[in-house]
């Protein structure tokens, strides 16, 4: 299994490069809502949230001080963690959906912990006004802002039934702008095994997002959760949901379309134990990244074979990016993979 770490651009190879030792991430939670939730957008969420909105593993309740937030989650991984340094991470629900007055000395204590060595702020594209962009500006001068943004698809009728509630220019859009910022990474959160979707559908979704200037990407799983208005259509028939099989099958082909620059985050994603109802193979997560990182070797997938070669050798089609320097701001040294490869 040795050579399966040099198969994709890992979250870990990132990290080493941009910071030079082991980083962690803190899940956060920074008390906020979600216009799919406060009935500016709807009342009920995407069809697949649960009531944490996505953040089952951030440290709880918004009423904690941050610094507080980032000593409890510190000390959960701490057995894990000798030494090195940490990602602040918001979220839970929309992390940028409250007036700057609170969000700027949120994300300001954040940054200012000793042992963060980056901000990062999970979001939607259509809440990322002027102020807010300024703001991340602001601070990642101080430090570096990553911020993660929920796509889930590209497809209109899957955008539509999920209730995603932006149209998918508006995450051109907030890229772009997100890069006119100054914000260092830009990671896109793609869902696979969507109802109605096709495998090639999900392949689609990722070339999009890669095209749109995405530094990272966060392949999850679909997960049936209890509470959901997904788990009711699931429980009266309405779609089924991937083998692990199937799963692996997608996966690789998204990987082989992403370009080698491409950050992937992750694989499947975490779907709590206590609220999974399907697929129940993705609660065992050793077995389902071993039976990953086995096929990935057994088939010789690579990340970047599937590139088309005239995009490869071409521009990007659907915004326009800087280039950006090779030299880590951070670090002073080059990343071992600078392989941006579309000239501007
Ligand atoms: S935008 Fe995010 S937090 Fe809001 S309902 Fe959708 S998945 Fe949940």
């Amino acid at each position: 299994m040795e050579n399966t770490v040099s198969r994709y651009y890992t979250l870990n190879q990132y990290l080493r490069e941009t910071f030079g030792c082991k980083v962690y991430k803190l899940a956060l939670d920074g008390g906020m809502t979600c216009p799919n939730r406060d009935g500016t957008l709807g009342t009920r969420g995407c069809i697949f949230c649960s009531a944490e909105g996505s953040g089952e593993f951030a440290q709880s309740a918004g009423v904690s001080p941050v610094w507080q937030q980032i000593e409890e989650a510190k000390s959960r991984v701490g057995k894990k963690m000798k030494e090195g340094r940490y990602i602040a991470y918001f979220q839970s629900y929309t992390n940028t959906y409250a007036p700057i007055t609170y969000l700027e000395p949120l994300f300001s204590q954040a940054i200012s912990h000793p042992d963060v060595v980056a901000l990062s702020v999970a979001t939607r594209p259509d809440c990322l006004p002027p102020d807010v962009l300024a703001l991340l500006k602001r601070l990642g001068e101080i430090k570096p802002v990553w911020v993660e943004l929920g796509l889930q698809t590209i497809h209109v009728r899957t955008a539509a039934y999920i209730r995603r509630g932006y149209e998918t220019d508006c995450y051109v859009r907030a890229v772009k702008a997100l890069r006119t910022a100054g914000v260092s990474h830009i990671i896109t959160h793609v869902i696979l095994g969507l109802p109605g979707e096709m495998a090639e559908d999900m392949v689609e979704t990722v070339r999009f997002a890669a095209e749109a200037g995405t530094d990272g990407i966060k392949l999850q799983l679909l997960h049936v959760l209890r509470g959901t208005d997904l788990a009711s259509e699931y429980e009266t028939g309405r779609f089924q949901v991937m083998s692990l099989e199937q799963y692996c099958d997608v996966l690789y082909r998204c990987i082989e379309a992403l370009p080698p620059e491409v950050v992937i985050h992750r694989l499947t994603g975490d779907g709590p134990k206590r609220l999974l109802i399907a697929p129940a193979w993705s609660g065992d997560k050793k077995r389902v990244l071993n039976t990953i990182m086995r096929g990935m070797e057994e088939r010789d997938v690579r990340q970047g074979t599937g590139v088309p070669p005239a995009w490869a050798s071409g521009g990007r089609r659907i915004t326009e990016q800087p280039v950006r320097s090779s030299i880590s701001p951070y670090t002073g040294t080059a990343p071992r993979r600078d392989s941006r490869r579309f000239p501007e």
